[in-house]
């Protein structure tokens, strides 16, 4: 036989040419797909003479990526073994998971998802090989007759050659074939693969849960039905992942809002449309307090602007040549008729605003500006309204009406730099304040395809963008081109208890509204010139901070945010009259006291408090009472008693203040 010579992960290998990947890694079952001259093959690829051969391990993105759309080819032949004319759709990878769409005889049911997970793992048992076959359009058609979604996605293919920029090999038309024991085939599927080596390669999954779906993602095409699931290198880390899952909807933020009575979503304001309760009213205007203070300490100037506005505004700022679909129809006022009907003076056009710049941009503009008062600052807590789709709604973390906590910079080109600086500190210093501690920055730079304004302003905004990212000492991962066309940005992404990241605050330069809005200073010598201008939002909206600290403290916010910081708890009817007298003093003394005067017995006062997750108890009995002291229960059960009443009020005083948790 031949020999040829090839590269593995950086080393020269002689080998027979019919060797393949999967006899190269065959000692290393952690391997489970190759780059072969960069691009992603099977591991049963044919080499030729001078291949660059790179191993890709289970466990890297593009191996979790493969597992996971290897799982959903098994599923889907387990769905068709056990239902027979269940027609196919597509089935990609997703963070975490996968998913397969199907057009089934009757619609799944959670024992359905059980009978076919236990097929899934006779097929992952028998270890079938994934084999790929070259075919042709007309033979494809052909042999997928039967599968009138696959069928349509032939046609979509195209002609031979369009994506092979993108993959070698892209263009051809390839089929699966599953090999059973005796080598035939199985089953077979038209995709692009590649795949694991054998299904014996999936060490841990589980189907999740079933959705409904449209065909390719339009109402206009049948509705599916779409089975989730998830799939994992080993059994320990689908166990971890599945308790992150549990703990995350114990933390759920909808869930909290109603436990906890802090929010709801009445049915008839309409959806993505919050209302805050009492409790929730108190930890959202401890928030905004805090940050108001904070705001006026860094120099920052507060405005108002109304929520709708006629349409002309945002034709200047562009918002209806690029935002239209997310904002909500326009409403036509003060259109005036004749008697007989025919429109004298057509009405005007009003939206409600999706975004509050260019409000700010008014009032820079209300006067003439001079060097001498930038930088200036405008703060506002905007309420805006954007038309999300309804599928995308999570809560009040992402909704259709919310509160930024906005606000825009206006500022000279030789300010940008120490005004970048120091504002990121004290977004991260703030977010500190509210209990986030980790973070990472996102910097998204120029998509050379799609900008406005000068390469060097580009440039040199980056480049300052960069130089604060540099200084704060944290990971900054590059998001090359990821730039919106006005400007760059860097966002903060803050991760919570259980680990999970979520974007926070954002720091964009933004070079078209000013031009868009002609704003403009006089320089020192005169001239006009025209202001950078910054947009920056710390908590993105006050409500999504709002359902992403809800979910970080699960629900146990620290005293300074806590609905009720103190409740009193008698031992006993005869100790409540002395236990009101301290509940009034802490009232007095600005702590958010109550006393539990129910019916109750103290046992059930006590799980109450703790299910309001009150962070101190305060109980008194007799001896209590007779030192003129106190008890504290913490919410850990942890206990401290005979506390005088003066120290128990300085305690809760100080935790308020230091913004500690307890
Ligand atoms: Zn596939
Ligand atoms: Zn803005």
């Amino acid at each position: 036989m031949a020999q040829i010579s090839i590269t593995v992960d950086g080393a020269a290998l002689k080998l027979e040419a019919d060797q393949r990947p999967t006899h190269i890694f065959a000692d290393n079952k952690e391997v489970v797909v190759c780059r072969v001259n960069g691009a992603l093959k099977d591991l049963w690829t044919e080499l030729s003479d001078g291949d660059v051969v790179e191993s890709i391990l289970i466990s890297s993105p593009d191996g979790l990526a493969v597992l996971r759309h290897s799982t959903a080819h098994v599923m889907a032949q387990a769905v068709q073994e056990v239902y027979a004319n269940t027609r196919l759709g597509i089935g990609p990878p997703i963070k975490d998971g996968f998913y397969y769409d199907f057009d089934p005889v009757n619609t799944f049911n959670p024992d359905d998802l059980v009978k076919i997970e236990s097929a899934m793992r006779k097929i992952v048992k028998e270890g079938q090989r994934f084999r790929r076959r070259v075919t042709t359009e007309t033979e494809a058609l052909k042999e997928l007759a039967h599968e009138p979604y696959k069928y349509e996605l032939i046609g979509i293919k195209g002609p031979a050659g369009e994506e092979a920029s993108v993959e070698v090999g892209g263009s051809e038309l390839t089929i699966y074939d599953n090999l059973g024991r005796d080598g035939n085939p199985v089953w077979s599927d038209l995709c692009r693969g590649p795949h694991l080596p054998s299904t014996k390669h999936i060490p841990a999954f589980k189907l999740m849960r079933t959705a409904a779906a449209y065909w390719r993602g339009s109402e206009k095409n049948p509705m599916l039905q779409r089975i989730y699931g998830t799939a994992w290198p080993s059994q320990d880390e689908l166990n971890a992942y599945l308790e992150l899952l549990a703990e995350a909807e114990k933390r759920d933020h909808r869930r909290l809002g109603t436990e906890l009575d802090l929010f709801s979503f009445p049915e008839e304001i309409g959806s993505g449309l919050a209302v805050f309760h009492p409790k929730g009213g108190i930890v959202r205007r401890a928030m905004e307090d805090y940050s108001r203070i904070r705001h006026e300490e860094e120099n920052y100037e507060f405005v108002y602007s109304p929520h709708l506005t006629k349409a002309a505004l945002f034709e200047t700022s562009g918002h209806l040549q690029w935002y239209a679909e997310g904002m909500y129809p326009p409403m036509i006022l003060d259109e005036e008729l004749n008697a007989d009907g025919t429109v004298r003076k057509p009405g005007q056009q009003y939206y409600m605003k999706p975004m509050n710049c260019p409000f700010h941009n008014l009032i820079y503009k209300s006067r003439g500006r001079s060097y001498r008062e930038l930088p200036l600052r405008l703060f506002e807590f905007g309420t805006v309204y954007r038309y999300e789709k309804s599928g995308v709604l999570h809560g009040i973390t992402r909704a259709r009406g919310f509160t930024q906590d906005d606000a825009h910079i206006y500022c000279t080109k030789e300010q940008m730099v120490g005004e970048l600086d120091s504002l990121l500190t004290f977004v991260l210093n703030l977010l500190r304040d509210y209990g986030l501690n980790e973070f990472y920055l996102e910097l998204s730079t120029k998509n050379q395809e799609k900008f406005v304004g000068e390469d060097a302003d580009w440039a040199e905004a980056t480049e300052a963008l960069r130089k604060a990212a540099t200084a704060q000492n944290l990971e900054l991962v590059l998001d090359e081109g990821g730039a919106a066309f006005y400007g760059p940005k860097i966002s903060v992404q803050a991760k919570d208890a259980i680990g999970r990241t979520w974007q926070m605050s954002t720091i964009q330069v933004d070079f078209q509204l000013p031009q868009r809005f002609e704003l403009e200073y006089s320089a020192t010598d005169g001239t006009r010139q025209r202001p950078v201008m910054i947009h920056r939002a710390l908590f993105g909206s006050i409500e999504r901070f709002f359902g992403v600290l809800t979910e970080h403290y699960s629900g146990a916010f620290p005293p300074w945010l806590a609905p009720v910081q103190a409740i009193g708890i008698p031992v006993a009817d005869t100790f409540s009259d002395y236990l009101g007298d301290v509940i009034k003093a802490m009232r007095k003394a600005g702590i958010r006291a109550e006393l539990d005067a129910s019916d109750d017995r103290m046992q059930k006062k006590v799980r109450n408090a703790q299910m309001q997750k009150i962070p101190f108890m305060v109980i008194a009995g007799e001896e209590d009472q007779k030192a003129g002291a106190v008890s504290f229960r913490y919410r850990s059960g942890e206990q401290k008693n005979g506390i005088p009443i003066t120290d128990a009020i300085a305690e809760i005083k100080k935790v308020v203040a230091e913004r500690t948790q307890v």
